[in-house]
């Protein structure tokens, strides 16, 4: 198909599953992770590199090796993405200017902004000082959302300040990390799309869905999302700008919130395959996965690929979350035409994500949200 190697910075779930969809076009793929890492366990072809996608040495030596870097994790080394870019050594798709401006949360929504993309109003917090966060919970209200800028995933760099009492928990929780404030968003829905930017910076978007959070993790995704077309459309319309306005080429998640009064604003973007797009796998004639190597390579995508398979396919998917997984996952290889995702990791740990089911049918929906209760 290609005879480009693909280098893959980090080796958790989503580079497990840009492996699998490798695979099926025969492309070729090395990992930067931790060895052993779920996406390494599942590709023998090549030597990969042990180390992190951190460290500008192991990128350097995985570029080495490749004709074109991609990412599954936005936490990476962009100086030396920069560097590797202009070098022009090896191409870096998406650009390091898209996953430097996504990886600060606080930037990325500046960006947002000034590309006249609706998102929660932010501020950037300059001192972390109780006086500070009053002064922001003064000016926005409460409760407001407090957010590390970088290194945030699951969550796990929030925290809902719910009044000026609940400062010095905020402080106590989220100390030593750059911080910005975001005016809290009362909506009514999470919808997410999945976009897929091809070189030439045409956009096409997968159907809108609805993620359905718990102590800020994903847990269950609909698709399609229960809101009118028009409502479908303008998340469609509103992930696709957003994703216009970056660079490089690349699938990426856009999460939205849908408010109270039908409005749509973003909450955040990734640059990579995103937990919301696993139902792709099974639903779409085309998965993220592939879509995003069709585009990193420039190979062809047919814009009705990444539509549902027919006009009444309907997925859910359900996410595995710590010691509990395997129990769900037991039950659900009794369920007819349900498909497990087990990613191989090591630790059970609590509220991680070992795996995940898709299911494509409504009647499923009820059983399986039964058969979460016992997890
Ligand atoms: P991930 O990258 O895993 O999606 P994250 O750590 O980057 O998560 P966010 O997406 O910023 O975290 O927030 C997690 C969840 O917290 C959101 O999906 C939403 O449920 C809630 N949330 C975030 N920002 C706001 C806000 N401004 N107002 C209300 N709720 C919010
Ligand atoms: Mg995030
Ligand atoms: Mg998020």
């Amino acid at each position: 198909m290609d005879s480009r190697i693909v280098g893959i910075l980090g080796g958790g779930q989503l580079g497990r599953m840009l492996v699998e969809a490798a695979h099926r076009l025969n492309l070729r793929t090395i990992i930067l992770a931790a060895p052993k890492s779920p996406a390494k366990q599942i590709n023998a072809l090549h030597a990969h590199i042990d180390g992190s996608f951190s460290d500008p040495k192991a990128i350097l030596k995985l570029a080495e090796e490749c004709d074109v870097l991609t990412v599954e994790i936005e936490h990476v080394d962009t100086k030396v993405l920069e560097e590797l870019e202009a070098s022009s050594k090896v191409e870096v798709q998406p650009s390091w200017k898209t996953i430097r401006t996504i990886q600060d949360k606080y930037v990325q929504k500046s960006h947002l902004a000034s590309n006249g993309i609706a998102t929660a109003e932010s501020l950037s917090v300059e001192s972390n000082t109780s006086a500070h966060l009053e002064d922001i919970g003064r000016k926005f209200g409460y409760p407001y959302m407090l957010k590390s800028r970088t290194l945030a995933y699951d969550g796990r760099g929030n925290y809902v300040v719910s009044g000026p009492e609940s400062i010095s928990d905020a402080l106590e929780v989220l100390k030593d990390r750059l911080l910005y404030a975001e005016k809290w968003a009362s909506f009514t829905k999470e919808l997410a799309v999945m976009v897929v930017r091809r070189k030439d910076g045409m956009c096409i978007s997968y159907p809108t869905v609805e993620t359905v959070h718990e102590e800020n993790i994903c847990k269950l995704v609909y698709a399609p999302a229960a809101v009118s077309a028009l409502i479908q459309g303008k998340a469609r319309m509103l992930a696709e700008k957003a994703v216009g306005s970056l660079w490089g080429a690349g699938v990426f998640g856009v999460e939205m919130f849908l408010l109270e009064d039908g409005e749509l604003i973003i909450n955040e973007l990734a640059p990579r395959p995103h937990n919301s797009g696993h139902y792709t796998i099974e639903a779409c004639p085309t998965s993220q996965y592939e879509a995003h190597l069709r585009a990193i390579l420039d190979l062809p995508l047919h814009p009705h690929s990444t539509s549902l398979a027919t006009p009444s396919t309907h997925a859910i998917m359900l996410n595995l979350l710590g010691p509990s997984y395997d129990i769900v996952a037991r039950k659900a290889l009794e369920v007819k035409g349900a498909t497990v995702h087990l990613y191989g990791k090591d630790e059970a740990k609590k509220a991680r994500k070992m795996g995940h089911i898709t299911k494509l049918s409504i009647r499923f929906n009820r059983l399986l949200m039964q058969q979460t209760q016992i997890s």
